[in-house]
């Protein structure tokens, strides 16, 4: 019986001390050794999420310096696009060639198509830059139109400085009709490319539909021999390749029906032809742009801004004018030969 009664005293006494009062916060110290352990298998999951972490921080690592060196050529091509001047152009052009094509050599292709046609999309974070390509060629598209053709794609970009380069004299002009016919060449050899793919599951047919592999140096004999003619042609008829051909061209094309901020026009373009014959590309046809054949080069925008070659702005200046102004005798004489 005493035994029972000192036993009691003890507890009462060594209660307090034993557990936290109920109004006192617990210490982190005291929390941490409540908590239950791990098991085993969550310690993995933990070890397994920090490795992966590491993973990815490593991985994104190595692209960076491909990242900013891509984001600095879009960077630039949308700079160009927006100052509209010729030379920056032509500089966003050769960064194109010498950057995207021979070093990178990583241009959009029929094969992206192929790919979203099976779904079948590279790993994320593998391809970031492959990514930030794509994603800014589709919202470039959606935005302007085929903004990638006038200005990133790297083959587009050799066969218009070859333009600049070769005279003139070497080029001709196909017959309206024919063109207007022959640009829908480019949507039946993309539906044929599909069609193609989707029997054989076999993408190499890009090898000779595409010359984008040319930027590697590395083709059979045949691919070569191709190209050769292709280059060819392209000395005597301006874009050939781009304007009749491309399938991803004509891709690009089909996207840009959904076009946002489109090329503006004035009244008098209705009567006028001046940008008509300044668009090396076929896209003007009388007051309508044909946004599938637009590649946004500026020609057109620069004579739409021009207030001394674009009637818009002779006519406004006209009405404004005495009549002694000298500009009326070449407004008149435009009004004449109308
Ligand atoms: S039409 Fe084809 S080859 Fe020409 S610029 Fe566009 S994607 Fe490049
Ligand atoms: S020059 Fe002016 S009026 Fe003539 S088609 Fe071009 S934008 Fe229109
Ligand atoms: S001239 Fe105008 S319509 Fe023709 S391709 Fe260039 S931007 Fe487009």
């Amino acid at each position: 019986m005493n035994h029972k009664v000192a036993t009691l005293l003890f507890c009462l006494l060594t209660m307090p001390a034993a557990y936290p009062q109920a109004d006192a916060p617990a210490t982190e110290d005291e929390q941490r050794s409540e908590a239950p352990p791990l098991s085993l298998a969550e310690l993995d999951a933990l070890m397994d999420e920090e490795s992966e972490d590491d993973e990815i921080a490593a991985v994104i690592g190595e692209q960076v310096v491909d990242l900013l060196a891509l984001s600095a050529f879009l960077c630039l091509a949308l700079v160009s696009f927006f100052h509209k001047g010729t030379a920056l152009k032509y500089v966003t052009m050769i960064v194109s060639i010498l950057y995207l094509g021979f070093l990178r050599s990583n241009l959009v292709s029929v094969v992206n198509i192929f790919g979203l046609l099976e779904w079948n999309f590279p790993l994320f974070k593998y391809n970031l830059s492959w990514y930030l390509l794509i994603v800014f060629t589709v919202v470039t598209t959606v935005l302007w139109g085929r903004l990638y053709c006038g200005r990133i794609c790297s083959f587009g970009a050799l066969t218009q400085l070859l333009d600049r380069i070769l005279p003139s004299s070497f080029r001709f002009e196909l017959p309206t009709w024919v063109d207007s016919r022959a640009i829908y060449l480019k949507y039946a050899l993309l539906g044929a490319a599909v069609l193609y793919f989707l029997v054989t599951h076999d993408n190499r047919i890009y090898r000779y539909i595409e010359p984008f592999w040319m930027f590697t140096l590395s083709g059979t004999t045949l691919m070569w021999v191709l190209l050769g003619i292709l280059l060819l042609t392209t000395v005597f008829i301006r874009n050939f390749y781009c304007r009749y051909l491309c399938p991803l061209g004509a891709a690009l094309g089909l996207i840009s029906n959904l076009t946002v901020l489109r090329i503006k026009r004035w009244g008098e373009c209705d009567s006028c032809k001046i940008c008509e014959k300044a668009c090396e590309w076929g896209a003007i046809q009388g007051p309508r742009i044909l946004v599938t054949e637009c590649v946004r080069c500026d020609d057109c925008e620069k004579l739409y801004r021009d207030e001394k070659k674009c009637p818009h702005w002779l006519l406004i200046k006209k009405a404004a004018a005495p009549r002694e102004d000298p500009s009326l005798t070449q407004i008149e004489s435009m009004e004449v030969s109308r």
